[in-house]
């Protein structure tokens, strides 16, 4: 039989359904990554399932759980945190839904389900938490670090975009801009 934990030997399992099978292992994971935030590479997903068997399949019920990295979408700083995942799944011979992995009737691969419930669970806008304040717009600064005295949603800077914006608003037959500046 192959040595990785997650193929498992279920022909004692579907011979006389229903009958359970606990798979408790831990296994290395590689590249489940999904935007910025991936499982960490190399990392063992703790894996503890229950497989019951039925006339028509096996339905795999369990948690997962894994370590995970990703890049705050507001300050791009490191992220880290650790997954944790309820599933339930279906193996099927002959799979009647899209939802159903498929199974040979003796060996229950359950790497793909592993790495596609953990590759869900990921966050796609991660924060490093959740009151970052970002980079300043104006100057780059990590405002989680420092106040570099910017203020991008007051008013006077918006009437000071506008106004650039009005500047460049010159009128072709005159060569003059078209008024005072807005707002003050
Ligand atoms: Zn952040
Ligand atoms: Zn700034």
């Amino acid at each position: 039989m192959p040595a990785n934990p997650l193929v498992v030997n279920v022909v004692e399992l579907v011979r006389k359904p229903p009958q359970r099978q606990h798979v408790s292992a831990t296994a290395p994971l590689e590249g489940v990554v999904v935007g910025d935030a991936m499982v960490v590479d190399g990392a063992q997903a703790e894996v503890e399932l229950d497989l019951e068997s039925l006339s028509d399949g096996v339905v795999v019920t369990g948690h997962l759980s894994a370590p995970f990295v990703a890049t705050c979408r507001r300050c791009l700083g490191p992220v880290a945190g650790r997954l944790d995942v309820d599933v339930r799944e279906l193996y099927q011979r002959h799979p009647t839904t899209d939802d159903a992995y498929p199974f040979d009737g003796e060996v229950l691969d359950l790497r793909p389900l592993v790495r596609e419930a953990l590759a869900l669970e990921l966050p796609l806008a991660p924060l490093c938490r959740a009151d970052c304040q970002g980079l300043c717009p104006t100057c780059g600064a990590n405002r989680n670090e420092s106040d570099c005295g910017h203020q991008p949603e007051s008013k006077d800077d918006r009437w000071d975009a506008l106004d650039a914006l009005r500047d460049r608003l010159v009128d072709p037959q005159t060569g003059e801009s078209p008024g005072p500046p807005l707002g003050r």
